[in-house]
This record gives C-alpha cells, structure tokens and sequence, in this order.
C-alpha cells in the first residue's frame, strides 16, 4: 500500500505538473519510513539501497524540491529532515523533538505565537519565515 504522505506527493506532482522523478519519490519515502529526522548523508547512504551510485547533488536536489513543496522539513537544530505529517501545506512550524528516542512531533500551530507578533509589530519588524523548535523528553522516554 502507498503510504498516504507518498499518495499525495504523486497527486500533487500530477497536478502542478511538477516532474515526479525517481530521487525524489525515493528520498521521499526513506524520509518517511525513518521515525527520527534524517541527514543529508544518512539518506544518500540509504539511497545506496536503491540506485547503483547515487551523488550527494541528486539527494541535495531532492531534498530541496520536497522541502520547498512543504512535503519535508528541516529540523534546523539537528541539520536534518523530516516528513510533514500534517495534512496541509503550510510555510511555518514548531517542534518537539525528543532527546532521548530522537522522534519529532509536529504541533499544529503554524502562526506565529500573539506575543511574537505583538513584539515584532512594536519593533516595526516584518517576519517573512520562522521555526521554533523545543528540546526535552516525549511520553514513551519520560
Ligand atoms: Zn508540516
Ligand atoms: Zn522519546
């Protein structure tokens, strides 16, 4: 069974016309079946799996196409991605990444928290892009 992160990749390629090309379906799926955030060079290791000699632009390429499409995001704090499993494209995130077990979890608030915007006003500053990202412990790890 297509995982539905995948289904809808497919769907949305089709319909933008964008080209769905192997490195970026296979990227996409590495990112998706890993539950903790991956790096750049840990998915051109398992890419190695797949293709015969994969080259770190092919994987940065993808990587960036999946990321601009809203389909992954970057964890800057760790400098590696994960797949959004938030079912709508939105340009803005938060993170509750455990430190122990590695599993990030996405919150769904994707507007800049009331106070930040109040701050940001009063300072007559214009936010164009943000992420905020919490470290500590999840559920399972506590
Ligand atoms: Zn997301
Ligand atoms: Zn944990």
């Amino acid at each position: 069974m297509t995982h539905k992160i995948l289904k809808k990749f497919y769907e949305y390629c089709e319909e933008n016309k964008f080209r769905l090309t192997a490195p970026r379906a296979e990227v996409l799926k590495i990112i998706i079946a890993s539950n903790k955030p991956l790096g750049a060079y840990e998915i051109l290791d398992k890419l190695k799996g797949v293709f015969k000699n994969p080259k770190p632009p092919t994987v940065y390429r993808s990587i960036e196409f999946l990321q601009d499409k809203n389909f992954i995001h970057r964890i800057e704090s760790l400098n590696a991605y994960v797949a959004c499993h938030i079912d709508h494209l939105h340009k803005d995130s938060q993170f509750m990444i455990c430190d122990d077990c590695g599993i990030v979890i996405e919150t769904h608030q994707c507007e800049i928290p009331k106070f930040l915007k109040d701050s940001a006003e009063k300072n007559t500053f214009t936010p164009s892009r943000w992420n905020f990202e919490i470290h500590g412990i999840c559920a399972k790890c506590v």
